[in-house]
């Protein structure tokens, strides 16, 4: 008796579920919206970094290359900016090192490789992808602020104007000299 009780309870459980609508969405003609603050991947945003390598020190893979040069004004000249993504686990010590957020957690999801070497990004293959994410966004960052939000804020002459955000209004880069914030 109890094990007819039992098939019953299982099957009224199975009924309930016919009619509930799917919780599956037909990837990939469907795509579920990635959340804000999702670790789905890495994005480097060029606009708030500095070349302080202090993402590359703390990544414990070494995936990280960063080669700046001075220039005149005391500011860093990003040469080169790297991941290689072969090596990376995606353990986010990068983000939470980076004290400017240019290195995130966020972004796409479907990048998987047929060729292996194609997981090694290099600055110009980052600044596209980071400038398509934010186009997509409206210039909203993974963390869920925009650039006038959280401005750049720096204790050292970074200024600089290579880049303008993707989706936002204006020139963007706007990093606040002095380093104490205003009012
Ligand atoms: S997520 Fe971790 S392993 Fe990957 S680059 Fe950042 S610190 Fe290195
Ligand atoms: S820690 Fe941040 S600001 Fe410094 S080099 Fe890395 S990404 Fe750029």
């Amino acid at each position: 008796m109890a094990y007819g009780k039992g098939v019953m309870k299982g099957m009224l459980l199975t009924l309930q579920h016919v009619f509930k609508p799917p919780i599956t969405v037909n990837y990939p003609e469907y795509e579920r919206e990635v959340p804000v603050r999702a670790r789905t991947n890495l994005i480097w945003f060029e606009e708030r970094c500095t070349g302080c390598s202090t993402c590359a020190q703390a990544c414990p893979d070494g995936c990280i290359l960063v080669q700046t040069s001075p220039r005149d004004d005391g500011t860093l000249e990003i040469e080169r900016y790297e991941i290689d993504f072969r090596i990376c686990m995606y353990c986010g010590l990068c983000t939470e090192a980076c004290p400017y957020q240019a290195i995130q957690a966020g972004g796409r999801y479907d990048d998987a490789q047929y060729i292996f070497e194609n997981m090694y990004r290099n600055k110009e293959t980052l600044t596209s992808e980071a400038q398509e994410y934010l186009a997509s966004t409206d210039g909203r960052y993974p963390n869920g602020q925009t650039q006038d939000e959280n401005p750049l804020i720096t204790s050292m002459p970074t200024a600089r104007s290579r880049i303008g955000v993707a989706g936002a209004d204006g020139p963007l880069g706007p990093q606040h000299l002095p380093s104490r914030k205003q009012g």
